[in-house]
């Protein structure tokens, strides 16, 4: 059985950085699907400019036409803070014996360390890192030891076994963030090409990140 991808992000809005990367790891990595899981209320990020349904509107409105692609709301069900642990707890009880890959960009790689019960993620799920612009795999600290102990070049490895690797992908790399995009719309100027057509439209109808 192939691996489930497993993104969660604020996605404060979606865009082609967020999408491509996704593909990319469904496709190279021959994953079933990748699950896009908006958080509610994200942990290390405090404010968001979109509510939660939104948020996930915009998540639902950029993937409808890719097969493999799936808008998970498991996060605004559950309510209170959006811990990664506990996501991965509750897809596990969903599917038992399948591998899931958490996907995750570099930087946010790099801020492990402090997510809640961090330490306890491999032993659920594999950890997939997405090279981001700008940002290197630590060779250091407890990040580095991870990578050395767990690390993996192999994808056959994400298939084999269902929890406890990491492998580092390289994908395309877009600069496009989720910030820029809404001081953009702040400032009066339109998001076109960062995202799909389908989520600026449905920015502009819900009248997103204007800035007031
Ligand atoms: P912001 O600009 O508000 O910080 P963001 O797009 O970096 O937003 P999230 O929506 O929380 O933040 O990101 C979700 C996940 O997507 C994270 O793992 C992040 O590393 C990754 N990601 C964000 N932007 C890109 C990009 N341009 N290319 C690849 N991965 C990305």
């Amino acid at each position: 059985m192939k691996p489930i991808g497993v993104f969660g992000g604020t996605f404060d809005p979606i865009h082609y950085g967020h999408l491509r990367s996704a593909f990319e790891m469904l496709q190279a990595l021959d994953f079933e699907e990748v699950r896009f899981i908006p958080c509610s209320d994200p942990p290390h990020r405090g404010v968001t400019y979109a509510t939660a349904a939104q948020r996930y509107r915009l998540v639902e409105v950029a993937i409808a036409e890719q097969p493999g692609f799936v808008a998970d709301d498991r996060e605004l069900e559950r309510g209170g803070p959006s811990y990664t642990v506990d996501t991965l707890a509750t897809l596990r009880t969903e599917f038992p014996d399948r591998s899931l890959g958490l996907i995750v960009g570099m930087d946010a790689f790099l801020g492990l360390p402090d997510w809640y019960r961090w330490d306890e993620i491999l032993d659920t799920a594999h950890i997939v890192v997405a090279h981001r612009p700008g940002w290197k795999a630590p060779d250091i600290g407890v990040l580095g030891d991870m990578i050395s102990e767990h690390g993996t070049h192999r994808v056959s490895d994400l298939h084999e076994t269902t929890h406890g690797r990491v492998h580092i992908h390289a994908v395309t790399q877009l600069e496009i963030a989720s910030t820029e995009i809404r001081d953009l719309i702040a400032a009066g100027r339109d998001p076109r090409f960062l995202m799909p057509d389908a989520v600026r439209d449905e920015i502009l109808e819900l009248g997103l990140y204007k800035g007031e």
